[in-house]
């Protein structure tokens, strides 16, 4: 019997979705006046136009979240520009330098398009039928860049937080079937877990602590190593730690180094660690969010020596990869560890296909609908060339050391720290005395600064005291932009701390 069911699809659709047969046509009209929109923006050079939050939510509360009747995608378009864009963060910006956050190269930019256009999700081989072998031909080719064996064990992910979470997952795993034999997939974590540990640096990032306590052993099982002056992890201390834990009878079964603290850049020395975790029959996860872009520097690519012994891998590439968000990768040395976190799902990924050579990548996530951004490297590594990509990672790393030097020799300032990659910590020198008064200078510095849209600076937490912090990542800010900058905060220092009203 015929279906009887009116087709309303075109009414319904007309002008609304890619589904559309038209809509090809529609898009081509309404992309281009977004991207009108997006350029003229772009060329504003406005870092920040100091809309406070209680403006930001009075213009939000004036239109209808929900409204009865579309206002269309033009109005819509306008709307989210004076809601969203217009007051957004220029993150390209050569003095937004508070976070790890990147100007983007105009391929990740081009690359956005096509993924959003295509809409492929990554989890089984029939969402994504091209895009997945072109993620795993990436994963190969970087694996071989790292030093890792042949192979295709990795994975694009999320960012850093992600990676590092499947990195505790296998390690806490694996060393659970090879200590007790017990599957903790399919039986949970059994009574003995109790005493496990991980071992990391205490510069390591939060998501260390966070994924432990999400995985069932809670934050306090990151069982923190001291630092040397520039924030390295400490040999020594990571052996008398090891040592204690083990009179302690408590089990490690991973140690989490990091290639590139989120605050000072500094990168732990990856050889020694990876010999202790040899020795100790121990997992080595190395955090090389940041860090792993030096994998494309000339000059500095010898920082990351003992990089290709790790068992596993995080790689960022919205940092200094300068990809868009979100864009990071996990690599696994040997494949077989992947089995511990294999499931099928007799819709997405059944057995049947593995044997048919169709590869359900989901096997290998803990995302199931996962995005294309493997695209974004791909097309950025191709359209930049490892030659000019090695350029623009040096010059950062060589301005910061530049930067340090200025600030080490000015009476105005005091250099806190500059590590391997791209931050220099610093503060003002003030004849203010109360620790609480120097600490509020330095953020009354950086807020009004960001207020004013002269530079989004970062705050944060160094030796017990409020720091100044430059991450210097994008590699068109000049000596010149740096130095106006060292200008505008001593002029703020020497104002002092505003009166209290
Ligand atoms: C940024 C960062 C992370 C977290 O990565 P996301 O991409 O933000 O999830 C983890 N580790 C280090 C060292 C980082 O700098």
């Amino acid at each position: 019997m015929p279906l009887s069911h009116a087709n309303r699809l075109d009414e319904l659709t007309r002008g609304m979705t890619t589904a559309d047969p038209a809509g090809a046509h529609i898009y081509r009209r309404l992309m281009g006046q977004a991207v009108d929109i997006a350029s003229r923006w772009l060329e504003t050079g406005t870092l920040f136009d100091g809309t406070q939050p209680a403006a930001q939510r009075k213009a939000l509360s004036d239109l209808d979240v929900f409204p009865p009747q579309g206002v269309g995608d033009e109005q819509a378009l306008a709307d989210a520009a004076s809601c969203f864009l217009d007051h957004a963060l220029q993150v390209h910006h050569p003095l937004c330098i508070a976070h790890l956050h990147c100007p983007t190269t105009l391929a990740s930019q081009l690359a956005e398009v096509l993924i959003n256009v295509a809409n492929q999700s990554l989890d089984s081989w029939d969402q994504s039928p091209s895009a997945t072998f072109l993620e795993q031909h990436l994963v190969s080719a970087l694996r071989a860049w790292t030093g890792y064996p042949d192979g295709d064990a990795g994975v694009f992910t999320s960012g850093g937080t992600q990676s590092n979470l499947m990195g505790l997952l296998l390690a806490r795993d694996r060393y659970a079937l090879l200590r007790w034999g017990v599957d903790v997939k399919e039986q949970g974590l059994p009574a003995c877990a109790q005493g496990m540990v991980a071992v990391c640096s205490r510069q390591a990032h939060f998501s260390v602590q966070q994924s432990l306590s999400l995985l069932g052993l809670g934050k306090n099982a990151a069982i923190p190593v001291s630092c040397d002056r520039d924030g390295k992890m400490s040999v020594d201390d990571l052996k008398c730690t090891l040592a204690r834990l083990a009179s302690e009878s408590r089990t490690p079964f991973v140690i989490v180094a990091t290639a590139g603290t989120t605050d000072t850049g500094a990168i732990d020395p990856l050889d020694t660690l990876a010999d202790i975790a040899q020795a100790h029959g121990l997992w080595l996860h190395v955090d090389a969010a940041w860090g792993g872009a030096l994998l494309l520097s000339h000059r500095y690519r010898h920082r990351l020596h003992g990089l290709d012994r790790a068992d596993s891998l995080t790689l960022d590439f919205h940092k200094q990869f300068f990809q868009t968000i979100s864009c990071g990768a996990f690599l696994l040395r040997d494949a077989a560890h992947f089995e511990l976190m294999r499931t099928h799902a007799d819709y997405l990924n059944p057995p049947e296909d593995d044997r048919d050579g169709l590869p359900n990548l989901v096997t290998k996530s803990l995302q199931t609908t996962r995005r294309f951004d493997a695209l974004k490297l791909w097309m950025s590594l191709r359209s930049i060339g490892t030659r000019q990509y090695a350029a623009m990672i040096d010059q950062c790393i060589d301005l910061a050391a530049e930067v340090a030097k200025v600030i080490d020799a000015s009476a105005a300032f005091e250099l806190v720290s500059c590590g391997q990659l791209t931050s220099v910590l610093l503060r003002v020198c003030t004849p203010l005395h109360a620790a609480e008064d120097r600490d509020a200078l330095h953020r009354h510095i950086a807020q009004t600064l960001f207020e004013q849209g002269i530079a989004n600076l970062g705050v944060t937490r160094h030796a017990g005291l409020i720091t100044l912090k430059m991450t210097l990542l994008n590699p068109g800010t000049t000596g010149a932009d740096i130095n106006a900058l060292l200008t505008s905060i001593a002029s703020l220092a020497e104002g002092g701390l505003p009166a209290k009203s």
